[in-house]
């Protein structure tokens, strides 16, 4: 593809995706990420040849590696299952690639290419040295014993071994990865390559895990978001919010949010949200984390437990709040969504999970002056504390709760305060731009001091 000065901002946009499109055809979720990035980079490279003549953002949106294998397993009746494995390794110039591992039905090549896209873009926007990835299967673990999920884990990552390693590429938890089956994954690598290694991060404390990896998602988000309510001149103390999700990063944003005063009356699951205008407890919230982590039961269950409402097979974007966080799934929240959040009074939302809000639904939000966090910049501070267990591991010591919580406050700050320096629009803070263009910047200048590559 040359490069034609000629052409304004817009048409380069549509040029590059036209392109982009033809050759990843039916991504339409990568299509989605790579668009909501490109319509703020490509006007900022705009007077900047030297980011623009190397075709940084085109070589950026073609992943390093991708790698696919069979998983084959057998059930505990002795029936043999097949799954498929990826692991999409996306750009490494800032340090070995690190993202997820998300083992759900839906996963596609598509869901993992546009993770590790905008992992790349986070993980440089915490500051540390790590590049992006993403990994999954379409396994579904709902139904399935502990045993079998032990088996599946073992398989894959008896395939997944021969791509990874500390210095090479360091998964993670995501959706259906959680401290059960990192334990199974990181029994299977020490098995197979004799060596215990910092080779997967959400380790259990026991065996090089690191404090505050589990929380640091769901309060990296309410940090993000207490900062932009500061910038507004207010404060969380009295809110209302609104969740959907009830797993690691929902759980734990209620968590946050409760000890900074806020009121959170939703949380959700696949199968519909919950309802409880009197807002949650920690006594409410342990019955949660009980629930969803011990009994794999249904958010419906809470329902019945304390006698609300559970609204069946619908997202909680129709309940009236102050502050909204989606910490589900991608695309959960769409224009609709949007409108009756901004109706109903809503001010900020913050995305725990990755890109849950479709594009419609940013521009909505945008153009109602809502302060809106998006997910490469919210939910950093997982991957910045997985971050610091790489460097606790490497260095074979373990770093104390305050010292963690306060380098995960720190970082969030930092994250802030680079989403205001590059989206200042008068008196108004483009998040989705800030993030966009201080996450590129560090990849870009690492890329173009390799050279050609
Ligand atoms: P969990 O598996 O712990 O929880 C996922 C939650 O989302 C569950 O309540 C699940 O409900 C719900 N959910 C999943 N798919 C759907 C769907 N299609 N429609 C409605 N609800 C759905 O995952 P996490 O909390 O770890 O991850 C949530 C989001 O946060 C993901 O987007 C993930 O990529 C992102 N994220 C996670 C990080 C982490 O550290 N864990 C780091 C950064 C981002 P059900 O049980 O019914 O499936």
């Amino acid at each position: 593809m040359s490069y034609d000065e000629s052409l304004s901002s817009d048409q380069e946009l549509e040029r590059f995706m036209n392109g982009l499109i033809r050759r990843n055809p039916g991504e339409e979720d990568f299509h989605q990420a790579v668009h909501e990035v490109a319509a703020t980079i490509i006007p900022y490279i705009h007077d900047k040849p030297h980011y623009r003549i190397p075709h940084i953002l085109e070589r950026m949106t073609e992943p390093d590696r991708i790698v696919t294998f069979r998983v084959c397993w057998e059930d505990d009746e002795g029936n043999v299952r097949v799954n498929r494995g990826y692991r999409v390794q996306c750009n490494n110039a800032i340090g070995p690639y690190k993202g997820g591992l998300r083992f759900h039905p839906d996963v596609t090549l598509s869901t993992l290419k546009f993770l590790a896209f905008e992992q790349t873009f986070k993980n440089s926007l915490t500051g540390l040295p790590m590049g992006g990835g993403k990994g999954g299967s379409d396994f579904n673990s709902k139904g399935k014993s502990d045993r079998e999920v032990m088996r599946f884990c073992q398989a894959f990552m008896t395939q997944l071994s021969r791509h990874i390693g500390q210095n090479t590429d360091v998964p993670a938890g995501d959706i259906g990865v959680g401290a059960r089956e990192i334990g199974y994954l990181f029994g299977q690598h020490k098995r197979l390559t004799n060596e215990f290694t910092g080779v997967l991060t959400g380790k259990g404390l026991s065996y090089g895990g690191s404090l505050v990896r589990m929380e640091a998602t769901g309060y990296g988000a309410v940090y993000f978001l207490e900062d932009m309510l500061k910038e507004k001149g207010t404060t969380l103390e009295g809110k209302t919010a609104v969740i959907s999700g009830s797993g690691n990063v929902a759980t734990f944003a209620a968590k946050k949010l409760m000890a900074l005063g806020a009121k959170v009356v939703t949380l959700s699951d696949s199968s519909g949200y919950i309802y409880d205008p009197d807002g949650l407890t920690e006594e409410k919230l342990n019955y949660i984390l009980e629930l969803k982590n011990v009994r794999r039961g249904r958010i419906s269950e809470y329902a019945k437990e304390y006698g609300v409402k559970f609204v069946e097979g619908k997202a909680p974007w129709e309940v009236p709040c102050d502050v909204a966080l989606p910490c589900a799934t991608q695309n959960e929240l769409n224009k609709e969504d949007a409108e009756a959040l901004v109706k109903n009074g809503c001010i900020a939302v913050s995305e725990g999970a990755n890109m849950p809000t479709e594009e419609a639904g940013v521009a909505v939000f945008l153009a109602a002056g809502v302060a809106f966090a998006p997910s490469k910049a919210a939910n950093a501070g997982g991957v910045a504390m997985s971050g610091l267990e790489m460097s606790q591991n490497s260095a074979r010591i373990s770093w104390a709760e305050v010292d963690l919580n306060k380098q995960l406050r720190d970082i969030m700050g930092k994250i802030h305060d680079t989403c205001v320096l590059y989206g200042r629009e008068g008196d108004h803070i483009n998040y989705v731009k800030g993030a966009n263009i201080g996450g590129f910047i560090k990849v870009a200048d690492a890329m173009l001091a390799y050279g050609v590559l």
